[in-house]
């Protein structure tokens, strides 16, 4: 009798390779992530992580239906047009454009650093005919220079990011620049990766066609599942494109199939739309008006701290983002030095920014705590002071402090 092995194919193997497990590779505490993304998750979040169901059937859809409408919540629109993505918040960007550019459109794209600078590129990639509104660093388009743009480059598509993450700046007139670019007949794409939640933004009420978001910022998920709304507007130009989108997988009109009408597109992960949608629960709990405070509050008290500090923030105040806070690294020190000797000795994980002189600290979802910002604050100001800085630490945590229970009585 051969035995069942007999019948294996010869093998040759390449031979297996030598690893370590993760414990030897996570450190043994884990890192507080005061970064620009990703941000701690709440347990709810972490444990519904865990977790695996089926990607079609009933209890799935019942998760799906929940999602959207809380994600429309979360994005203060009617639209019945929700959806979700395997993929990071580019990916939902990719979708946005992808979905409603093609050969020949023309996109005007608000150009103010390396995440609005992503759109114009994703753009041109998609065909479409792209200009670039270039704003410089650390300021803000203004009204005037994009009425002019529009007129002079009549697009059908603007995309401008909410917060661009990169240079902390914050495009506070964003309701007027879509209302501008409306009434000039574009369609509006807001990349609202690092703000949703964060701060307000009303997709409706400010006549936004598709607002695009990441878990791991704002919404305190996970990384690798996001959300995207389409309006009406939007959804119909989707619907009645001529070509297809050439990326299948982000291809609208197919994901429809599993975020509308409970079929099969591509095997969704199941696990991160389950944190997902835990997530928003906690949003939908707190109310966006108290998380829009929370963060306010934390944000401001943050930076206060580090101005008491002795050190400089990044964007001037009428522009400044409030979500991710650019802090300009003292001469003679490098982001690189700061963000890996506060992880080294503090525990704490902190941003660079793509070449800038600065460091940022994230002030998004589980990150605006109390409890964090004195940390946060501590190692920073404790960092400086090892490498040479000169920086005044008791005065950075009493103006911290002082904010947070100004803000606590009201003012
Ligand atoms: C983080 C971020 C992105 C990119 O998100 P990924 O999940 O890294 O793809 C895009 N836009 C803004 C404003 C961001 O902050």
């Amino acid at each position: 009798m051969p035995t069942s092995s007999s019948t294996l194919l010869p093998f040759t193997p390449i031979p297996r390779p030598e690893v370590v497990s993760l414990d030897e590779i996570l450190p043994e505490e884990p890192l507080l992530m005061m970064g620009a993304g990703p941000v701690p998750i709440p347990a709810a979040v972490a444990h519904a992580n865990t977790v695996v169901i089926n990607h079609l059937g009933s209890t799935m859809a019942k998760v799906i239906g929940q999602v959207k409408e809380m994600a429309r919540y979360v994005f203060q629109t009617r639209s019945k047009w929700v959806l979700g993505v395997a993929g990071p918040g580019s990916a939902a960007m990719e979708m946005a454009i992808s979905n409603l550019a093609w050969s020949g459109t023309r996109v005007l794209a608000i150009k103010n650093g390396f995440f609005s600078a992503r759109m114009a590129e994703m753009a041109t990639r998609c065909g479409a005919h792209v200009a670039t509104l270039d704003v410089p660093d650390r300021a803000v388009a203004q009204l005037a220079e994009v009425a002019e743009a529009l007129a002079r480059e009549r697009p059908e598509i603007v995309t401008i990011v909410q917060g661009e993450t990169s240079n902390t700046v914050w495009n506070h007139q964003l309701k007027e620049i879509a209302a501008l670019a409306k009434a000039a007949g574009a369609l509006v794409i807001v990349d609202a990766v690092c703000t949703l939640s964060t701060m307000p933004l009303e997709m409706d009420a400010w006549g936004i066609d598709a607002v695009i978001t990441g878990g791991q910022k704002g919404l305190s998920s996970i990384p690798g599942v996001s959300l995207i709304a389409f309006s009406d507007e939007a959804w119909q130009r989707v619907k009645t494109r001529e070509q297809p989108n050439a990326h299948w997988c982000l291809d609208a009109t197919l994901a429809e199939h599993f975020w509308h009408n409970a079929g099969y597109h591509y095997t969704a992960p199941v696990s991160g739309v389950l944190a997902l949608h835990e997530a928003l629960r906690l949003v939908c709990a707190e109310t966006l008006e108290k998380r829009f405070a929370r963060h306010l509050k934390c944000s401001e008290a943050l930076q206060a701290g580090v101005a008491a500090l002795g050190l400089t923030l990044y964007t001037p105040a009428p522009c400044r983002l409030n979500s991710v806070i650019g802090i300009e690294v003292p001469t003679g020190l490098s982001p690189a030095d700061v963000c890996g000797y506060i992880s080294r000795q503090h525990q704490v994980e902190i941003s660079g920014s793509f070449g800038l002189p600065i460091v940022r600290i994230g002030q998004m979802g589980e990150q605006c705590r109390e409890h964090n910002l004195f940390r946060t604050l501590h190692a920073l100001g404790k960092t400086m002071l090892d490498l040479g800085a000169r920086v005044d630490l008791p005065a950075g945590v009493a103006a911290l402090e002082q904010s947070l229970s100004e803000r606590s009585r009201g003012r």
